[in-house]
């Protein structure tokens, strides 16, 4: 679910990467760019072979992901970049998106899947990143260095979240409220390259 107001952003299609995210405004450094929401599902019951049409599950407890519902427009439909201008910050166990820095009108918005280091599980590994920007490094996957610094991070930041109760096959629903905007912290442009 988009928190930016209706005027700041559209959905375009790109030209190598299916639908994307455009800014319509400029959007400050900060600020919440949506909430990541969807049905609870258990993570060891879906079959990521079998989802051809993206990557949409978002972690939510270790036992459980987020499915966004794929009809509406939302936040799943930011694109992957190796030099992304968007991140991730885990708020009362929701997951939300915020800039990094400014993004300037026509620019589209982007995230790193943080998908974990490639190895024999993914294999043939069709995580290829087009995102053309000059950090980039043909893959969605991160380094393995990049990856542990993250893991330590978010494990760090999971401690300080609120507990969350996990009610599978309901969809989690807004929060009352969410910060105005979120702190900037040295990790996210180290992992981000910018
Ligand atoms: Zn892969
Ligand atoms: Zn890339």
């Amino acid at each position: 679910m988009f928190l930016l107001a209706d005027d700041f952003w559209q959905i375009k299609a790109t030209r190598e990467k299916g639908l994307g995210v455009f800014a319509k405004k400029e959007i400050c450094a900060g600020i919440i760019i949506g909430d990541y929401l969807g049905k609870v599902i258990k993570t060891a019951d879906y079959d990521l072979d079998r989802d051809k049409k993206g990557l949409f599950l978002m972690y939510f407890t270790d036992q459980a992901s987020i499915y966004p519902n794929l009809k509406k427009p939302g936040i799943h439909l930011l694109n992957h970049s190796c030099t992304p201008n968007c991140w991730i910050y885990i708020y009362c166990g929701h997951s939300l998106f915020f800039a990094l820095r400014k993004i300037n009108p026509g620019e589209e918005l982007t995230i790193s899947y943080l998908l974990s280091p490639k190895d024999e599980t993914c294999n043939p590994c069709t995580h290829i990143c087009k995102c053309s920007s000059k950090h980039c490094t043909g893959t969605m996957h991160l380094s393995r260095d990049k990856y542990e610094k993250w893991q330590k991070f978010q494990n760090n930041q999971k401690k300080k979240s609120k507990k969350i109760k996990v009610v599978f096959g309901k969809n989690l629903q807004k929060l009352t409220s969410y910060p105005k905007t979120i702190p900037d912290n040295p990790i996210y442009s180290l992992i981000a390259n910018i």
